[in-house]
């Protein structure tokens, strides 16, 4: 039985983790400072003995015992990281310091979800992992993208000089059941929406694009990099390779809500990335990795759990 560390445990991606790891009959310590996590997307586990939750924040340092550590904890929705961004900032970094300094302690495994924002507003398509981005340093992303990036830096840099264990993945975005109905980000929104019959918004022209991971896909990918030898640190893009416009996006849902919402538009926020696609061959080939729920399927599911959210 392993014993591993989840930080941000209790938010959207680390709740399907952290019951994926205890499937696998692993002890699971689950860290969340519930900013933007919730006690309930983990309440089902709590029965479970080898489930303990623990608030704390990763800004300051953790003393545990552990073999492996997935460290998510980072608001990810832009309406979140942006409400306090110097937090955000330190939760990125403060928070890697502190979670690869117990790594080097422990001599734990350390995985790190970094994410497609380090490419910013990539002038690369589709991006490849040896593309170094272009990211506004001082834009309103800034706090999450530069954070982010930071956070690769450190992992490297341990890697390196202290021989730690890393793992470092790019997550391209990812949705599923308990994304927070508040969230922001264009899935919930958009079906939150649909479903309440309230106008759809979506921000600019809605040409711009993003590829959708649904979330059970990409927990098999973050199992399989942790499970990968040593000489796999990544970074290593997670997503689905699939692109959609925002405006298809929204289309697809209000089908699929068999919603009477109309599409309104609203102003692109600053710096919003135009277009968003992953290249997953690293993925492919070292992990034998790719998505297998289509689109249409996943957003059926997610709509059925914002209708039994909304209606309880
Ligand atoms: P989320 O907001 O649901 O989860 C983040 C979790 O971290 C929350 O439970 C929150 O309370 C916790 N947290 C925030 N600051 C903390 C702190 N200082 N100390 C302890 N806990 C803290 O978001 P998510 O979508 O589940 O994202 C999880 C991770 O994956 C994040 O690191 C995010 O940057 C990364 N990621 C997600 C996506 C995506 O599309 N969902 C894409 C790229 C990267
Ligand atoms: N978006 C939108 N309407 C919304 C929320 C988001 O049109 O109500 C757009 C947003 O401008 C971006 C895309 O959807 O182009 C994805 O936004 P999200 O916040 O989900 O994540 P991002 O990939 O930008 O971090």
């Amino acid at each position: 039985m392993k014993r591993i560390l989840v930080t941000g445990g209790a938010g959207f991606i680390g709740s399907h983790l952290c019951e994926r790891l205890l499937a696998e009959k692993n002890e699971v310590l689950c860290v969340d400072n519930f900013f933007t996590g919730r006690r309930t997307n983990v309440a089902a586990l709590l029965a479970n003995p080898a489930f303990e939750l623990m608030r704390h924040d990763v800004t300051f340092p953790l003393y545990v015992e552990t073999d492996e550590i997935y460290n998510l904890a980072c608001p990810a929705s832009p309406v979140h990281y942006q409400f306090d961004p110097v937090q955000t900032t330190k939760t990125s970094v403060h928070g890697a310091i502190n979670m690869l300094g117990l790594a080097k302690r422990t001599r734990a495994k350390i995985f790190q979800a970094s994410t497609s924002e380090v490419y910013g507003d990539p002038a690369v398509h589709p991006q490849v992992e040896s593309y170094w981005g272009n990211v506004n340093p001082i834009g309103p992303r800034a706090c999450y993208d530069e954070g982010k990036r930071c956070a690769e830096t450190l992992f490297f840099d341990y890697f390196r000089q202290h021989r730690t264990r890393i793992r470092v993945a790019r997550i391209f975005n990812t949705y599923g059941p308990r994304m927070l109905p508040n969230d922001g980000r264009v899935v919930s929104n958009f079906i939150v929406q649909a479903l309440q019959g309230h106008d759809i918004t979506v921000y600019g022209k809605g040409d711009q694009t993003r590829s959708f991971c649904y979330v059970d896909d990409l927990i098999e990918g973050f199992v399989r990099l942790m499970a990968a030898t040593d000489a796999v640190t990544g970074p290593m893009n997670l997503g689905n390779p699939v692109e959609n416009t925002i405006l298809e996006l929204a289309e697809k849902i209000i089908k699929l809500a068999k919603s009477s919402s109309k599409i309104i538009h609203k102003p692109l926020p600053q710096d919003d990335p135009t277009r968003r696609k992953p290249d997953i061959s690293q993925a492919r080939d070292t992990l034998k990795w790719e998505p297998k729920m289509a689109l249409d399927e996943g957003l059926a599911r997610t709509v059925h759990y914002f209708r039994g959210l909304l209606a309880a």
